[in-house]
C-alpha cells in the first residue's frame, strides 16, 4: 500500500482506469479516487470502456467518465482499479497502459500480478473501494462527501449489500466511516436497487432457462442476444441477476452464460463457498474470487456451457 500511496502522491496528473462491463466497485472506486485526488488539487482523468449500468449514472462525477484515451505524455501515472491485468480494461486501454512509464494497481481479485510498477493486491478485502478508503485514511487524505458516496456504493455492491461472506467487521467499519463522511444510505439505495421492469423480465427469462442438476446442487442458465432484445435490455442489465441462481435452496454452484455482441460467451460463476470458482475462471484465462468469478470464451453457447458444466461438476464431486 505504501508504494502505491507514494506513487500517487508524487503524481500530479493521474489517469484512472478499471475493468470492462464496470460494476459498482469498479465505478465507485474510480470515481471515489478521483474525488479524493481532485480535493488535493491533482488533475484526474477517468476511463471506462463501458457499458455503464444505469443504476450507477447518479454517482457524483459520472459525467467525467470517458471512453476516450488521453494523449501520450498527458498523464504522469495510471492507476488501475478493481483488476490487475491490462486486458481487463479493454483492448484500447490495454495497449495504452503498456506504453506508460508508471502504472499503480489497487485490486482485491485473486491471481498473480505481472504488471505495473507498484501493486497493492489483496483478496482479503471485500471491495477495491474498501481498499481506497483505507488508503485515504492511512494517508490522512480528507474524504469529501462525493468520494464517500462513490466508495460506499463500491463496498455496498461488492458485498451484496452487506450479505456475502466477504462482509467482515472491517467492512462495517469502513461503511460507517463513509456514512460519517457524507454517504447517505437511503438516497443511494434507491438508485442502486431501483426496480427496473426489464431486469425483472430478464430474470424471468433466466428462470425459464434454469437447469438444475447434481441433485440440485448445480444451477445453470443462459441469456441469448435474442432474450436481451426481447425485453429491451443490454449487457449492463445483467449485473445483479447472476446472484439469484446461487441462492436457490440446495444450490452450491451456479453459472450464467450470456452471448455478447461479438459472438463470444461471457460466463459468470457463483459459489456458496465450498467450491472455488475462481480456479475454474483462472484456468480458462478469466479471474475473480472464490465465490464469484468470470471469464469470456470464444465458441458457441452449447459448447461453452458443456465445458464449464463439466468443470463445475468436477468441483462438486471433489467435495464428496
Ligand atoms: P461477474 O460474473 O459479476 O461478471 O464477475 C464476477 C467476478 O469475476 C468479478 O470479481 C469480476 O471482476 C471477475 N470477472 C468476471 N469476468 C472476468 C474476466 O473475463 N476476467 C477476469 N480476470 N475476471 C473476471
Ligand atoms: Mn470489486
Amino acid at each position: 500500500m505504501k508504494d502505491v500511496a507514494a506513487m500517487i502522491s508524487q503524481a500530479s496528473r493521474v489517469w484512472v482506469v478499471s475493468h470492462v462491463l464496470p460494476d459498482g466497485d469498479a465505478l465507485g472506486s474510480s470515481l471515489g479516487l478521483m474525488h479524493l485526488l481532485a480535493a488535493q488539487g491533482k488533475q484526474v482523468r477517468l476511463f471506462s470502456a463501458g457499458p455503464i449500468p444505469e443504476e450507477y449514472l447518479f454517482l457524483p462525477g459520472m459525467d467525467r467518465v470517458s471512453d476516450v484515451l488521453p494523449e501520450a505524455g498527458e498523464m504522469d501515472l495510471a492507476v488501475m482499479l478493481d483488476c490487475h491485468q491490462p486486458e481487463r480494461t479493454g483492448p484500447v486501454s490495454a495497449k495504452f497502459l503498456a506504453q506508460l512509464p508508471r502504472v499503480a494497481i489497487i485490486d482485491h481479485h485473486q491471481g498473480e500480478v505481472e504488471f505495473g510498477q507498484a501493486a497493492w493486491v489483496d483478496p482479503s478485502f471485500a471491495a477495491t473501494s474498501e481498499m481506497v478508503t483505507i488508503l485515504a485514511q492511512s494517508e490522512g487524505w480528507s474524504i469529501p462527501p462525493q468520494a464517500a458516496t462513490c466508495l460506499f456504493v463500491g463496498v455496498q455492491t461488492d458485498t451484496g449489500s452487506f450479505r456475502y461472506a466477504n462482509t467482515t467487521p472491517r467492512v462495517f467499519r469502513v461503511a460507517a466511516d463513509l456514512a460519517e463522511a457524507g454517504a447517505e444510505v437511503w438516497p443511494i439505495s434507491q438508485e442502486v436497487y431501483a426496480t427496473r421492469p426489464k431486469r425483472l423480465r430478464l430474470l424471468g427469462r433466466i428462470m425459464d432457462n434454469l437447469e438444475l442438476s447434481q441433485e440440485g446442487r448445480l444451477a445453470l442458465s443462459q441469456i441469448t442476444l435474442a432474450d436481451l432484445e426481447k425485453v429491451g435490455a443490454g449487457p449492463a442489465d445483467l449485473e445483479q441477476a447472476v446472484e439469484t441462481l446461487r441462492l436457490i435452496p440446495g444450490v452450491e454452484v451456479s453459472a450464467l452464460f450470456r452471448q455478447n455482441a461479438k459472438g463470444a460467451i461471457k460466463v459468470s460463476m457463483r459459489s456458496r463457498g465450498k467450491v472455488d470458482v475462481s480456479r475454474v475462471a483462472i484456468d480458462l484465462g478469466g479471474g475473480g474470487h472464490k465465490g464469484a468469478a468470470g471469464v469470456t470464451m470464444e465458441g458457441n453457447l452449447e459448447g461453452v456451457r458443456r465445458d464449464i458444466a463439466t468443470r463445475l461438476r468436477q468441483g462438486l464431486e471433489a467435495l464428496a
